[in-house]
């Protein structure tokens, strides 16, 4: 089990953190801590939470800022091992580097399956900052807590900011509003997906022509030969 399903575990069903100390039996009180979180800017979530998933909520924001062609390159479908499908932002593959197997085909795509844990694509590790704050995902302004329809949830018992001091019962309003709000907007995703899908990849090939078509107008005519004379060869080898 993986240590983001071990967290989810714990804290499943409330959003309250339940503490014991030890020796002693908990009397009601101290049964449940109450919920208080303050984002410490740790950022731990950006580098090591996996698939960020995607609403309709996000979509429609960003459509409104004008910013959505932005996050096409990023977004995959991702079916999760319970079988629901969401819209996603495809964690990166750390750098071939770091890897432990670098793979001997440098076009080879990570399987999402083997990137649950790393970087969101656009978090900026050396500024330390997200590089799309402003039009972050619902899924990170309700981060770490969650709301399944029934009950709230702390996703990341071990997230910094739980426990912190500070926040006022309107915050705490707020963001248990937010966290339901990103459970309505993501069922609407998924009954909308299997359209958007097509969307998506339809709006990303057009994005790639353009891009191919600008690049080929800065190539020069000696260039273009020698590509067109590759292509060609490539086509006979393939016959
Ligand atoms: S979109 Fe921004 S806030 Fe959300 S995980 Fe990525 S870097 Fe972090």
């Amino acid at each position: 089990m993986s240590d983001n399903n071990e967290k989810e575990q714990k804290a499943e069903g409330s959003e309250e953190v339940k503490e014991k100390e030890e020796g002693e039996e908990p009397t009601e009180e101290k049964q449940k801590a109450k919920f208080t979180f303050k984002c410490t800017r740790d950022d731990k979530c950006c580098l090591a939470r996996g698939p960020i998933p995607i609403t309709m909520w996000d979509l429609e924001l960003w459509a409104k800022n004008g910013v959505i062609a932005n996050f096409l390159p990023y977004l995959d479908v991702y079916t999760k091992p319970d079988g629901l499908t969401d819209l996603i932002l495809k964690p990166l593959a750390p750098s071939k580097g770091d890897s432990e197997k670098p793979s001997t085909d440098p076009f080879a795509e990570t399987p999402i399956e083997e990137l649950l844990e790393e970087k969101c694509p656009l978090y900026n590790k050396e500024q330390k900052k997200c590089l799309v704050y402003d039009n972050r995902p619902l899924s990170c302004r309700t981060y770490p807590l969650e709301y399944d329809g029934t009950h709230f949830s702390v996703v990341d018992v071990d997230c910094p900011g739980i426990g912190e001091e500070g926040m006022t019962k309107e915050e705490l309003k707020e963001m248990r509003e937010t966290a339901k709000m990103m459970n309505y907007e993501l069922s609407r995703m998924r009954i909308a997906l299997p359209v958007l899908s097509q969307i998506i990849s339809s709006n990303f090939m057009k994005q790639l022509m353009k891009q191919q078509m600008e690049a080929m107008s800065k190539m020069s005519d000696e260039d273009k030969a020698k590509l067109d004379e590759i292509f060609k060869k490539g086509q006979e080898n393939e016959q």
